[in-house]
């Protein structure tokens, strides 16, 4: 179960197509689906289809149940609690915390539909896996009904130490609802870490910290870290794709053959590219011997545009593009190009593929999946990744250049030494980087958490080719 549903439609000669969406953490799930069977329960993200599809379309192998919302519930549980409430609390940003009862009841109420669904569409001895904050409350009341199913939670984006957790009005029902579930898994140990200091603080419960355990009663909740992984064979594969490699050649043709720095994010204020342009601005400023040698490609994903924290965010960010380019641009050059849009996994990887240095900086993330992305896309042993040290990723990608995304100077100073650094160095860090992807693949990621749920739950159904 999750919020969002793994699919995207595709108009094509005036006709809509249901596609699923490839290369995200939603491939492994709907592998994972295809090779067990079973449903998956998600809101479609739009009006209009109809209740159930079946998938992957061409040769369809489990169900699609889509829970739909209405507008009311689209503007105060997603827009309202998820996106201005848990979204910046989850990520340690209470200047950005929208707190509203009317947001909660609706939250709580649209989670109390999404586990009548799960009920509906499963057996008592099914699995259910639930997917992040947006339905922190299903574990229990799916539990409420059903005492002995089989129940993970994973929370893909941080988890706050306790103090800022309590400025939430509804923490302890929020923590409950969460403890419905036998395994509650967390990108890192420390965001598991500060869950389970919530519990022992908040709901007063005992805990096990060597365990990782949190007792309600006569159950205990197994919690731990379960780092996600990317696609490793996927972004493989595509290194030797025809279409990658002809739009790799666009690319550079269009940059005219300059070193190249990449971001791509959400335009979302915890990504940091505030922060990022104006270390840019000062790398350009303190370094003029590299004007006219560097471009800095950001791409920005629309994001939660309905929002007013993102509406600021796009005001400021362009204002500060703006300021940047009339500053430095000379006859010629251009240092930013800035991409407002969404891009396919094709152009992504080709960008990836071009940019001799990934700069992901964000100010707080769950993990960050580009970082994984572009060290996968890279065939040759030459770019340099620097990493913020406040993202998940940073707890495997050691070798990367860690910063802290604050430091402006210090994102300045990396940046030279990145463009900089030695290509015996660069082979040396992207190898250990590429050896750590490998070792924590999607899959990998995946089975890991549902081996740890049925030991934790006692027994898991997961009887590859049945479906169920
Ligand atoms: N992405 C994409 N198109 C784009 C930019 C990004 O499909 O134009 C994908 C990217 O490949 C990655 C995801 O969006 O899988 C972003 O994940 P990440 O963990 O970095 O950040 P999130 O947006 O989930 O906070």
């Amino acid at each position: 179960m999750s919020n969002r549903a793994p699919i995207h439609v595709v108009v094509e000669n005036g006709r809509e197509r249901i596609e699923p969406t490839v290369g995200g953490v939603g491939t492994s799930f709907l592998r994972l689906l295809e090779n067990h069977g079973g449903v998956w329960i998600a809101w479609s993200g739009r009006r209009g289809l109809q209740d159930r599809l079946p998938l992957p379309t061409r040769n369809p192998r489990f169900w699609l149940i889509f829970a739909n919302l209405s507008e009311n519930e689209i503007t105060h549980y997603y827009y309202g609690m998820c996106n201005r409430g848990l979204w910046p609390l989850m990520h340690f940003m209470p200047i950005n915390c929208h707190f509203d009862a009317a947001n909660w009841k609706i939250y709580r109420r649209v989670n109390t539909n999404f586990a009548r669904v799960a009920l509906a569409e499963s057996q008592p001895d099914d699995v259910v896996w639930v997917q992040d904050f947006h339905l922190a409350l299903v574990p229990k009341a799916i539990r409420d009904s059903r005492p002995a199913q089989s129940i993970g939670l994973f929370w893909h984006t941080p988890f706050p130490p306790e103090d800022v957790f309590r400025i939430f009005p509804w923490s302890g029902e929020l923590l409950e609802g969460m403890l419905g579930a036998d395994l509650v898994g967390f990108q890192t140990a420390s965001f598991a870490r500060h869950f389970i200091d919530c519990c022992a603080g908040i709901l007063r419960l005992a805990v096990d910290r060597d365990r990782g355990l949190v007792f309600m009663g006569r159950r205990a909740v197994q919690v731990g870290a379960f780092p996600i992984g990317i696609h490793v064979e996927f972004f493989a594969q595509m290194q030797t794709s025809v279409r990658v490699r002809q739009r790799v050649r666009r690319i550079r043709r269009a940059l005219h053959n300059q070193m190249i720095v990449l971001g791509v994010d959400r335009l979302d204020y915890t990504k940091g590219l505030i922060e990022r342009l104006l270390a840019f601005e000062r790398f350009l400023e303190s370094n003029p011997e590299y004007r006219r040698r560097v471009t800095l490609v950001q791409i920005a994903v629309p994001s939660r545009t309905r929002v007013s924290d993102y509406i600021r965010l796009k005001r400021d960010l362009d204002e500060l593009v703006g300021r940047i380019i009339g500053r430095f641009s000379s006859e010629g050059w251009v240092p930013i190009r800035y991409l407002y849009d969404q891009f396919g996994v094709e152009e992504l990887i080709a960008y990836y593929q071009t940019a001799d240095v990934a700069l992901v900086t964000p100010l707080r993330d769950g993990m960050n999946l580009v970082a994984k992305e572009y060290v996968a896309s890279r065939s040759a042993d030459n770019g340099v990744l620097i990493l913020s040290e406040l993202a998940g990723a940073a707890e495997e990608l050691g070798d990367a250049l860690l910063v802290n995304p604050y430091d402006i100077d210090q994102v300045a100073e990396a940046l030279k030494t990145a463009l900089e650094m030695s290509p015996e160095e660069k082979a040396r860090r992207m190898l250990a980087l590429r050896e750590a992807i490998a070792r924590n693949s999607l899959e990998r990621w995946s089975e890991s958490f549902l081996a740890k749920l049925g030991r934790a739950s006692g027994e898991v159904q997961c009887n590859a080719g049945t479906a169920g």
